[in-house]
């Protein structure tokens, strides 16, 4: 069977209604006489039949037991807690998306856990491997798109004995498999393209290792780092089009990168479906397609402004990933090292031929300003 077909399918059980899907179960609790461990659900912070079908879906996306979070960042906090202890050191990209950062570096590092940071590009983490417990890395990177090879990463990291998660966010396991490439974890947020509405917050983690993953699961069910029913609901639903999306988001993601490289008014493109993109040898071998995220560099905040300023149909929004196509001056939020003039594009489903018209218009605006 052919992975969209898997994806189409992946988790529907049939209802005994003979519905396609269950509606999502809303239960604090669970009617249990007795022995509670003789019932399978007792309480809602324990476990969720809605949870359970999503998690079947993403453990045949990720090929390894998948448990879902109410976001991202719970994902990745669950993350550090499974794998490090007072005095471990872990590894994180000094590009990755900022809050994992910070996180690292703040609530972690207050707790005794050595942060060391290190580039994405040309796998520069491996030379920070030495004695550490975790090794962390984001490919595509957000929102600066650098690439690293993840099977030569996790090789080295295997070799020293250092674990190996992979944030998989702007791939997603359609495009990219980390646990295939080798590594021990991953973690997303399945706010952005994985679910693609907008509508939700949400993520998981997936562990090769089911010991790992039952940390994972105990972790969400002590901490209390649970989704919503509905919320998960609503990410099942949306997970069967994920195939469909991406394909054409990545298709136009690659429209408007080679119309922005030829734009003089542009300073610098990234995208890792570009030939000459440092990393598009190592994606081309990793990933499925690039991607529907585009960043590039209009040279300043002015320019920046004026290009928002002439859109119409693209909304100036944080997040990425969605059907509808949004784009947001990075810089005005801080914490990346990027120019004021730095866009992160999200390439959605619109008509590739609207999102050309609405990125050139903004361009002409932005060349005049
Ligand atoms: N990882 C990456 C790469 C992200 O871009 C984000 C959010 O933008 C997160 C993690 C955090 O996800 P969430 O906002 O769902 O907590």
């Amino acid at each position: 069977m052919t992975r969209e077909t898997e994806i189409v399918h992946a988790g529907y059980r049939q209802s005994a209604t003979g519905a396609w899907m269950d509606g999502p179960q809303f239960s604090a609790t669970y009617m249990t006489p007795g022995e509670p461990a003789s019932h399978p659900l007792t309480y809602g912070r324990f476990h969720n039949p809605t949870w359970s079908a999503f998690e079947q879906a993403l453990t045949l996306l990720e090929g390894g037991e998948a448990i879902v979070f109410s976001s991202g960042m719970a994902a990745i906090d669950a993350l550090f807690g499974v794998t490090l202890k007072p005095g471990d050191a872990v590894v994180l990209p000094s590009d990755s998306y900022y809050t994992t950062r910070v996180v690292g570096a703040g609530w972690w590092h207050a707790l005794g856990i050595e942060v060391r940071q290190a580039p994405t590009r040309d796998g520069a983490q491996a030379a920070a491997l030495d004695g550490a417990r975790l090794l962390l890395i984001e490919t595509p990177t957000n929102p600066q798109l650098d690439i690293c090879d993840i099977t030569s990463l996790a090789r080295a990291a295997r070799a020293k004995g250092v674990l190996v998660a992979v944030d998989n966010t702007t791939a997603t396991p359609y495009l990219q498999q980390p646990l295939a490439l080798g590594a021990d974890f991953v973690v997303a947020s399945d706010t952005k393209a994985l679910t693609g509405h907008s509508d939700i917050v949400i993520g998981h983690a997936a562990a090769a290792d089911a010991q790992h993953a039952a940390l994972l699961r105990t972790w969400r069910t002590q901490h209390g780092a649970i989704p919503g029913p509905m919320e998960v609901w609503l990410a099942h639903r949306s997970l069967a089009t994920l195939p469909l999306r991406l394909e054409r988001q990545c298709e136009s993601a690659l429209q408007v990168a080679e119309l922005l490289r030829r734009d003089r008014t542009v300073v610098g493109v990234c995208y890792p479906g570009l030939g000459d993109h440092p990393g598009h040898q190592i994606a081309a071998r990793q990933m499925r397609a690039f991607g529907s995220v585009v960043s590039f560099d209009l040279g300043s905040r002015a320019r920046a402004e004026a290009f928002f300023r002439a859109l119409t149909l693209v909304k100036e929004a944080t997040s990425f990933g969605g059907v509808h196509s949004s784009a947001e001056r990075r810089a005005r939020w801080g914490g990346d090292a990027i120019g004021e003039g730095f866009i992160r594009f999200s390439v959605g489903c619109e008509s590739v031929d609207d999102i050309v018209a609405d990125v050139s218009a903004g361009l002409r605006a932005a060349s005049a300003a």
